[in-house]
C-alpha cells in the first residue's frame, strides 16, 4: 500500500532541515514487511505456491499470515517461545495456524524447513530477492511525491530494507548516502563494515528483538562495501526515549527497532544544511503496545506521561 510521506516540524526544526517522514507504520501490518513479504507472496503465488511457511515470530510473520489471508492461501508460522503473545495473537487474527517451537529463533526455523515441500514455500524474513523488489517501491513513491532526497536514513536487521532502498535509489539514479542503524547489541551490519568482512555475531542482546539477526544478507554486506553506507549503533535507552518522543511528536506508535533510527534525528547525531531533504524510513513496527513501552520506559528510568 502507498504510505504517507509527512514532513516532520518537530524533527525538521530540530535538525535545521528537511526531515521526510515515509510512515510505513501506515501500512495494514504496521510495518515495512507489508512491501517486502507481500511482494513475495504475490509472485510465489504466480509461480504455484499452494501454501506458506514462516518462522519469524515478528512483524515478517505478522505479513505472511495476512498475505495468505488475502490470497487464501494456508499458512503455518513456526515460531520460538519467546515470540510475543501480540504477535501470536496478530497471525491469529489472520486465520494463521501458529506452532511454538523451541527456545530460540534456530530451532523453531528448523521445523519451519521441514515443512516446506514444492507446494509449501518457505518465505524468508530477509534474504530474497523478491523482498528487495518490494521495498524498492517506497523510493518511487517517494520520488512521484516530488521529494528528491540528499540522505537517508534507516533500521538494519537481516538486511531487506537496505537492500530494498538502495534498489530504488539506483534505478532512480539518487547517488546519495545511506545511514543504517542498528542497535548496540544487535550491530551486525556495524561490526562487519568495521571488520571488512561478512561476519556472523556470537549473540544479539537488547530489546529491539526486530533487529536481531546475527548475520546481514550478503546483499546488505555488498551495498555497505560498495556504496556510500554510514553505520551508526544507538543504546537501547536511546531507541526508547525515542520512540516516546515519537509517540508524542506524530501520534504513532513503534517499535525500538524503528525508534533506533529516530534517535539519530531526536539527537542530532548527523549535521545536515538547511536546503537538504532527508528522508527517514519510519519501518514501524507491530510488536510493541503502549504497555510494553511503558515497561521499557520503566526499565530505563524514563518519564512517561501517563
Ligand atoms: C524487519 C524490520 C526491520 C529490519 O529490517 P531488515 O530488512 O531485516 O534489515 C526494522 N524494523 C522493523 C519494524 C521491521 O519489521
Amino acid at each position: 500500500m502507498k504510505t504517507p510521506l509527512i514532513r516532520s516540524s518537530e524533527l525538521s526544526e530540530l535538525n535545521s532541515c528537511n526531515v521526510w517522514l515515509k510512515m510505513e507504520s501506515a501500512q495494514p501490518t504496521g510495518s515495512f514487511k507489508q512491501r517486502s513479504i507481500g511482494n513475495a507472496c504475490l509472485k510465489y503465488v504466480e509461480k504455484g505456491a499452494k501454501k506458506f511457511i514462516s518462522s519469524s515470530g515478528g512483524n515478517a510473520g505478522i505479513s505472511v499470515a495476512y498475505m495468505g489471508k488475502a490470497l487464501n492461501i494456508p499458512v503455518t508460522v513456526i515460531v520460538p517461545k519467546t515470540t510475543s503473545q501480540k504477535a501470536i495473537d496478530l497471525m491469529l487474527q489472520q486465520d494463521a495456524e501458529v506452532i511454538v517451537q523451541g527456545e530460540s529463533w534456530v530451532e523453531a526455523n528448523e521445523l519451519a524447513l521441514s515443512l516446506v515441500n514444492d507446494e509449501a514455500i518457505y518465505i524468508h524474513p530477509f534474504d530474497d530477492q523478491y523482498l528487495w523488489d518490494g521495498v524498492a517501491t517506497i523510493i518511487d513513491e517517494v520520488i512521484a511525491d516530488g521529494i528528491y532526497p540528499n540522505a537517508v536514513i534507516l533500521s538494519v536487521g537481516g538486511g531487506s530494507l537496505i537492500s530494498g532502498i538502495h534498489q530504488g535509489l539506483k534505478r532512480n539514479h539518487l547517488d546519495i548516502p545511506i545511514y543504517a542503524i542498528e542497535t548496540d547489541g544487535t550491530a551486525s551490519l556495524n561490526t562487519a563494515m568495521k571488520m571488512g568482512k561478512h561476519i556472523k555475531l556470537e549473540e544479539v542482546t537488547g530489546i529491539a528483538t526486530t533487529l536481531a539477526a546475527k548475520q546481514v544478507c550478503e546483499n546488505a554486506f555488498l551495498i555497505s562495501q560498495s556504496e556510500n553506507v554510514q553505520a551508526m549503533t544507538v543504546s537501547d535507552q536511546d531507541a526508547v526515549t525515542a520512540c516516546l518522543k515519537f509517540l508524542d511528536d506524530h501520534r504513532t506508535l513503534v517499535e525500538p527497532a524503528c525508534g533506533a533510527t529516530l534517535s539519530v534525528l531526536y539527537d542530532k547525531k548527523i549535521s545536515f544544511s538547511p536546503t537538504e531533504d532527508v528522508l527517514v524510513i519510519v519501518c514501524g513496527g507491530a510488536s510493541i503496545t503502549f504497555e510494553q513501552l511503558s515497561k521499557y520506559a520503566e526499565q530505563f528510568s524514563l518519564k512517561t506521561v501517563a
